[in-house]
């Protein structure tokens, strides 16, 4: 990839002992691949490259992306852990470049309401019109809602004097919930995905409401790429079933491993496009061996080889999921996608 966009943070005062070892270590544990050096440290992403660097002025961090939602996006993440690792300190620094000067986060978008119809008995297609949807071709499977809260008049998020984002609070906060892209149209200026209809959610209750025209925000896009491996132990639950659907679409015809999609309604079951070598497995929740029995009794190829697992489910699943394949079976973040898709 090459690093169309660059901008440069400086700190300005004193700064805590420790801090590169600090943050060189929670930024591993968010699974990014951080090389701690003299004085600095490097990481490496998917979507641009950030340096951090000592000396005698304070601490210089270097960020490069391919465009300016990917270098808000390392920023913003980086900014996060360095308020972790040393409060106070990203207040006092100073940044130059691409960084993004309008109003709103380069990753938002306002978005208006098209079309919410069934494709299947608990799932909705929803559609969307945006301005340059042809940007979400790149950089993630994934995106986030905006919904302001009912019968208010929305406040969007802002990037404030220092090029943060300041998000609505309070009776204003916006609700912020994860999908996936189906489809994305920039002739037609649209977009859709597909939500799994369920008690008590938000975003549900939006798409059965919302009426044509209605504007609502987007963030994104972001989150996982499809993965790159040979063998593929893939799983998860109704949320999941976008990302996977599209996962397999993608996979090359001589992909070998095993899908496994739980749902708790058979009239949501749909045709998989699967290489011949990945063999599918729809489960029925409640009866049967359930996704978890099914998953742990895979064996993977061993280590070293072209594997890579990922699973995405409720919460209490990928806890379990992340224990079994990251603390016992060793799998490294460069061979697995363990992800909680919802909170029951
Ligand atoms: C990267 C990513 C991609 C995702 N892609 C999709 C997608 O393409 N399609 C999709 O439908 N979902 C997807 N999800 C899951 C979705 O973001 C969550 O289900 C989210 O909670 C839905 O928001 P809500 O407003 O409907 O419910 P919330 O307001 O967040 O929650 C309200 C209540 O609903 C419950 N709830 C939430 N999800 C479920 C569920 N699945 N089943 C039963 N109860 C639930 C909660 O426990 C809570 O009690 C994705 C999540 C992630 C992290």
């Amino acid at each position: 990839m090459s690093n169309q966009t660059q901008a440069i943070g400086k700190t300005t005062g004193a700064l805590p002992d420790g801090l590169v070892p600090g943050l060189a270590q929670t930024i591993a544990e968010h699974g990014y691949p951080v090389a701690q050096e003299t004085a600095g440290l490097v990481v490496s992403a998917p979507e641009g490259r950030l340096e951090a660097r000592l000396d005698e002025d304070g601490l210089t961090v270097t960020i490069g992306a391919a465009g300016s939602a990917e270098l808000h996006m390392i920023r913003e993440a980086f900014l996060h852990v360095l308020d972790d690792a040393a409060p106070g300190v990203s207040g006092r620094m100073r940044w130059e470049g691409d960084v993004a000067k309008t109003t709103y986060p380069p990753n938002f978008r306002k978005a208006r309401f098209v079309a919410a119809e069934p494709v299947s008995r608990n799932f909705l297609r929803v559609t969307l019109e945006a301005d340059k949807v042809e940007d979400f071709r790149e950089g993630g499977m994934h995106f986030r809602l905006a919904l302001p809260p009912q019968g208010r008049e929305p406040i969007w998020p802002r990037l404030d004097e220092a090029g943060r984002t300041q998000w609505p609070k309070g009776d204003d906060a916006l609700h912020n919930p994860a999908y996936t892209f189906v489809a994305i149209e920039p002739d037609e200026r649209r977009f859709s995905f597909d939500l799994f209809v369920h008690e008590g959610g938000l975003a549900t209750r939006w798409a059965q409401t919302a009426q044509v025209g209605d504007v609502i925000g987007i963030m994104g896009p972001g989150g996982g790429k499809p993965p790159e491996s040979d063998f593929l132990l893939i799983a998860g639950d109704e949320t999941a079933l976008p990302a996977i659907r599209r996962i397999l679409e993608l996979s090359p015809a001589d992909r070998r491993g095993h899908v496994f999609l739980e749902i708790g309604d058979p009239g949501d079951q749909m045709p998989l496009a699967a290489p011949s070598g990945m063999n599918v497995e729809w489960l029925q929740r409640g009866e049967g061996s359930g996704l978890w029995d099914r998953l742990s009794a895979v064996d993977l190829p061993p280590a070293g080889s072209s594997r890579f697992v990922w699973i995405a489910a409720e919460r209490a699943l990928a806890t379990k999921a992340r224990r079994h394949f990251r603390d016992h079976l060793r799998l490294t973040a460069r061979e697995s996608y363990i992800s909680a898709y919802w909170t029951a």
